[in-house]
């Protein structure tokens, strides 16, 4: 399919997933005279929203991966639990970035780790397979204490039991249902960083600087762009994304989170096959981003240049913050956000206010780090949000 490359702006792209991640693809596809047609099972979804057209039909159904094949010149998607067999059946068909291959690697945390660190080459945590209560007996006593988490639907810390011994992991192992797991050695972490990087059909990679993540609950709270970090983490980050690309032979754009331990080395810990929170500051702060990436990827185009023009820092917005202290519905105060300068607001169109609900962010842009820092502790005071370090 790719002898079809390059495809021009007035294609038609499809989007496998309709949530907040295929939204901006499609606005991004729109500023360049894309068109976009998303394939979602649920009605008024974040992107189909602003998409040329909404087949609403599940991921696997025969009749909606045939109208999307029939109608798009190439697909790609915005979420990593998408069934690798409907990638593959797509790739009948026309061009499919990232391949289902490269997918399904991601979507299990033991042929993950597998990957990054036989074929990739790159570390990551001390780590053994928990297939089944047999394999208990079997793990190394060094990977206590540790975490126990489900090799597959993870997300967000959820399907992840902290253990310090054998016993703990005998109970955990039964109430996370013995499903395949992974047993990880708990690392004493510095920072966590993550990379976006881009793969072209014809190899050529791409990535940005590096973000600065901090999670609350779980979930991705802040990041802060560039990461603060010696150059030569950085270097070694953005050298390890590529590695992994580069081994999957990849085509499209994957977001590889790092661990940098106390000692300063660092540990891939998981990669998602698709643009990604931690990568959103890149809309305002990069001279392109990763959705415009993801675009050129998977319509042969030349990657973008990802030089970074402002200092940046992203704070999430949870459904949390439309509910008040007694879990009344409210709206924040937009106008304030909007009068701290620097302050870009991006909001998904989610009808449906939920707690711990992604339903947008804020990007706050400085000359300096430190103005961006200020700006966000701004915004945070005004929201309730705690102030980012
Ligand atoms: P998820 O898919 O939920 O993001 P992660 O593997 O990224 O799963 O784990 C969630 C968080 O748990 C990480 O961001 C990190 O803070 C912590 N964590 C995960 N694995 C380890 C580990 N091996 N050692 C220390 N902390 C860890
Ligand atoms: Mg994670």
């Amino acid at each position: 399919m790719k002898d079809k490359l390059p495809l021009n702006p007035g294609s038609t792209l499809g989007m496998m997933g309709g949530g907040q991640l295929g939204r901006m693809f499609a606005i991004e596809a729109a500023y360049m005279g894309y068109h976009v047609t998303v394939l979602e099972p649920g009605a008024g979804s974040p992107a189909a929203e602003v998409s040329l057209k909404h087949i609403a039909q599940p991921y696997l159904s025969e009749n909606g991966l045939r109208e999307l094949a029939q109608t798009t010149s190439a697909v790609s998607t915005e979420f990593e639990n998408v069934p690798a067999k409907a990638l593959d059946a797509l790739a009948q068909e026309e061009f499919v970035a990232p391949p289902g291959s490269a997918v399904a690697i991601a979507q299990d945390r033991n042929e993950e780790k597998h990957f990054i660190e036989t074929v990739a080459k790159v570390p990551v945590a001390p780590h053994f397979p928990i297939h089944c209560a047999g394999d208990i007996e079997k793990a190394p006593e060094t990977l206590f204490p540790g975490i126990l988490k489900t090799a597959r639907l993870g997300y967000d810390g959820k399907g992840q039991v902290l253990v310090d011994s054998r016993e703990e992991l005998h109970k955990a192992f039964v109430e996370l249902k013995e499903v395949d797991c992974i047993l990880e050695k708990r690392l004493a972490l510095r920072q966590e960083v993550s990379v976006i990087v881009a793969r072209g059909f014809d190899g050529q990679t791409a990535t940005f600087p590096l973000c600065e993540n901090t999670h609350r609950h779980g979930i991705l709270a802040v990041t802060v762009m560039p990461a603060r970090v010696p150059e030569e983490t950085s270097q070694k980050t953005r050298q390890f994304a590529t590695q992994i690309v580069d081994a999957l032979h990849y085509v499209g754009v994957l977001c590889v989170e790092f661990f940098v331990l106390e000692n300063g080395d660092v540990v891939a810990n998981e990669m998602a096959p698709r643009p990604h929170n931690s990568g959103h500051a890149t809309i305002d702060a990069c001279w392109s981003n990763q959705f415009e990436q993801q675009l050129r990827c998977m319509t042969g185009q030349p990657l973008a240049d990802t030089t970074q023009h402002s200092p940046a820092v992203m704070l999430n917005l949870l459904g949390d913050l439309w509910f008040d202290a007694e879990d009344n519905p409210k709206v924040p105060d937009w106008s304030k956000v909007l009068a701290v300068p620097g302050a870009k607001l991006h909001l998904y169109g989610k009808a449906q206010a939920r707690h711990a609900r992604k339903m947008g962010h804020v990007t706050c842009l400085g000359r300096t780090l430190e103005e961006a820092l200020e700006r966000a502790r701004d915004v945070a005071r005004i929201l309730g949000l705690p102030e980012p370090k």
